[in-house]
């Protein structure tokens, strides 16, 4: 073959493949064009993995009437118009491909109206060729339509992996970027269902709330750090020790709010958990730095998931040293000097404890997996190898604070207990004896009540349901998503039932990620059904949350593997007031 300069459509086709290579790229690029438009509301729908139909509507400021075909050429962009600008990108867009790339290889249909103009205008092509246009009325902002992707490459659509996969990958997209624009109210519906939605506040941790699910969103600690002389700013939040995840899929990168991946930032915050957590377990992590435009080259990747620092070690230290301070002073660590040798085998989760970073005691507590090894125990040596696993210390209440912490004298010292932890430790060993030696789980509802749950709620509601029945749940489907709820577990109470089932779903989907499905069930029942902390408690309460907490087989750890108390051992105390 003799060389020649390919036709446009051939060309198009080839550079489409670059930007577009699969469902969630469109979706990808057409978000942050709503996003860069300034929406403060993206609604995303797709069909079938976003194959047959994506649609992505925002209320941004829209584009001109005679500038909508102009956008579906190539390199047309509003963003930059200067080779300068190219080296301080402020904006998610700038090579003014994705439009025509998307339009070469599907049918897409854009309305627009910018809001101050009366009427919109509508702008429909099949694979890049204009089909129709014109005068349209719409709603202020932009919809793009895009269908029957790769309907004339079939070899990439041959490729592409099952709807429910790229379904996931948008899903996770959508809420990467919910995360980041806590201002922006996002709307992903998936098969003409609600799949996630962010408030759209403005408040990162309700962000959170709506993608990671009540626990994460709570117990998140939030990171904030700067390097001032090169005007790097570091914001976001970071899972408390105890957090773990079992792949690093749950640390999420921006750069100037743009997504990226970068295995520099996440050794960056497992460098900051150095010491804190077992082996193969990998931190949560949402991490946003704002650096000057110039310093960060955003051109360097077809699909812009990979930029370079111009300082990168200097970007490694700023984000390593945020996450590390907040984790340091959350950590009741450097107030609690480890007792060098305990009368009392009392030890709290390794993994929330970091000893190895401050203490002496490495070896001295822990088997090989992490957990704490009460055989070996602090006392240590072979002669305690039969002794029980864990027994709690007998303690006296002498006290309670913040409405959170219960102050026990025990016999080697002080012990605060953290109630909620102590409460969710006694309720999971209640609901999770076996059933012929257990009271009865369920209580009844007078009236039954519908509960609306979201796809994803269904589907952990569907997947969990023979231990939730067994743990005390009873309802059936109601039709479209609803089910009708007839009774709870008896433990909970007087409280919301519907609520009570929610909180469940939530706490189930995110916990069981990384634990075995039947202990996540009845962890999220006993911690939905504990008392709060900032709850108050008679001292006969207090006593009683005591004893029952020293009666179950494992009252160190509550279900999720946090410490139910720590220990101010009277050595330490003895040397601190110099006494000894
Ligand atoms: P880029 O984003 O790199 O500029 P695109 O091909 O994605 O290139 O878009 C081309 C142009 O179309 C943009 O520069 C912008 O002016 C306009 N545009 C695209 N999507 C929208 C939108 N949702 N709202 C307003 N303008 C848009
Ligand atoms: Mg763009």
């Amino acid at each position: 073959m003799s060389i020649k300069i390919l036709p446009p459509g051939l060309a198009a086709k080839i550079a489409a493949g670059e930007v577009v290579e699969r469902p969630s790229s469109v979706v990808k690029e057409l978000v942050e064009n709503s996003i860069d438009a300034g929406a403060s509301q993206i609604t995303v729908e797709i069909k079938s993995g976003g194959v047959e139909h994506i649609k992505v509507i925002d209320d941004g400021h829209g584009i001109p009437t005679e500038e909508v075909a102009i956008a579906f050429q190539r390199h047309a962009t509003s963003k930059i118009d200067s080779e300068e600008q190219l080296d301080a990108i402020a904006t998610l867009g700038f090579r003014g491909e994705a439009l025509p790339s998307i339009a070469a290889v599907s049918r897409s249909v854009i309305t627009t109206r910018q809001p101050l103009e009366p009427g919109g205008f509508r702008l429909e092509l099949l694979w890049g060729e204009t089909v129709s246009s014109g005068a349209q009325g719409c709603p202020a902002g932009t919809a793009v339509e895009v269908s029957d992707l790769f309907g004339n490459l079939p070899a990439r659509r041959k490729f592409l992996r099952s709807s429910s996969a790229e379904t996931s990958r948008i899903q996770e997209l959508v809420s990467r970027y919910a995360l980041v624009f806590p201002g922006i109210r996002f709307q992903l519906l998936v098969d003409g269902r609600v799949s996630f939605t962010s408030p759209g506040n403005g408040l990162p941790r309700e962000a959170l709330l709506a993608v990671y699910g009540p626990q994460a969103a709570t117990s998140m600690l939030e990171v904030h750090g700067e390097d001032s002389e090169i005007g790097y700013q570091v914001d976001g939040f970071a899972g408390a020790p105890s957090l773990t995840r079992a792949n690093r899929t749950y640390m999420t990168f921006f750069v100037n709010r743009r997504w990226v991946q970068s295995r520099m930032l996440s050794y960056a915050v497992e460098e900051a958990y150095a010491g804190l957590l077992q082996v193969k377990r990998y931190p949560m992590a949402v991490v946003n730095i704002s650096i000057p435009y110039e310093e960060v080259d955003v051109n360097s990747h077809p699909s812009k998931r990979e930029v370079r620092f111009r300082e990168e070690s200097r970007v490694f230290s700023v984000v390593q040293r945020a996450v590390r301070a907040v984790l340091v002073a959350d950590s009741p660590v450097p107030n609690l000097a480890p007792p060098l040798h305990s009368d009392y085998p009392v030890t709290v989760a390794p993994s929330f404890f970091p000893r190895s970073a401050f203490g002496s005691y490495r070896n001295a507590g822990y088997s090989h997996d992490g957990m704490p090894d009460f055989q070996g125990g602090f006392a240590g040596g072979p002669a305690d190898a039969a002794a029980p696993r864990q027994q709690a210390p007998p303690l006296k209440v002498v006290g309670h604070l913040k409405l959170t912490y219960i102050v026990a004298e025990g016999p080697a010292g002080m012990f605060l207990v953290d109630q909620h932890a102590a409460h969710e430790r006694v309720l999971f060993d209640r609901i999770s004896q076996k059933p012929t030696e257990r009271e009865p789980q369920s209580q009844p509802l007078l009236e039954p009540v519908s509960v609306e749950l979201s796809p994803s709620q269904g589907d952990t509601l569907q997947s969990n349901r023979e231990s939730l029945e067994n743990y005390g749940f009873q309802f059936e489907p109601f039709g479209d998503g609803s089910y009708l709820l007839r009774a709870v577990p008896a433990i909970f109470g007087e409280t919301d039932p519907a609520k009570s089932l929610l909180d469940v779903l939530d706490m189930t989907a995110f916990e069981g990620l990384v634990r075995q499905k039947e202990d996540v069930t009845a962890a999220s029942i006993a911690c939905h059904g504990a008392i709060r902390a900032g709850k108050s408690l008679t001292e006969p309460e207090m006593v009683a949350l005591l004893e029952q907490l020293e009666a179950t087989p494992n009252p160190h750890t509550c279900p999720h593997g946090r410490p139910t108390m720590v220990h101010f051992s009277s050595n330490h105390m003895e040397r601190e007031f110099g006494r000894r």
